[in-house]
């Protein structure tokens, strides 16, 4: 599969049309083979929807979808941050927090904080802090 941020603006908006589309996604980038526990191995689990969490049944280890990447313990949807992944990656003249404030209806300061730790994830690439896995 194309990475996500290399998709046309076509193809991408075709993709990620709602937050069911981005997790499922991300879960097939980290568990390309199904749901495997990070801590003991084990591949069943149990949903919690609430937290976008994945908990192991048998060691009761919380994996989260996001572990790992610049939308980690964001209170924001995930396709939200899709879309500001994408647009700051397209756009070379880079993306004016207020502009996108206003495309996605946030507040200045969280829009702020959202392009900030893009930008800085899009430089620590090499550091293993990845964007859409
Ligand atoms: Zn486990």
């Amino acid at each position: 599969m194309a990475k996500a941020e290399h998709l046309s603006l076509f193809e991408f908006q075709r993709k990620f049309t709602n937050e069911a589309t981005c997790e499922e996604y991300m879960f097939h980038k980290r568990w390309p083979e199904g749901f495997v526990c990070p801590k003991c191995g084990h591949r069943e689990y149990y949903y919690i929807k609430t937290r976008k969490h994945y908990e192991c049944k048998r060691c009761s280890y919380q994996a989260s979808l996001t572990a790992g990447t610049v939308m980690h313990k964001s209170k924001l949807p995930l396709q939200t941050w899709f879309w500001a992944i994408y647009l700051v990656v397209h756009d070379k003249r880079g993306r004016s927090a207020l502009s996108l404030a206003g495309l996605f209806q946030l507040n200045y300061r969280t829009t702020w904080r959202l392009l900030h730790k893009i930008r800085h994830a899009m430089k620590e690439r090499d550091a293993n802090y990845k964007l859409l896995v």
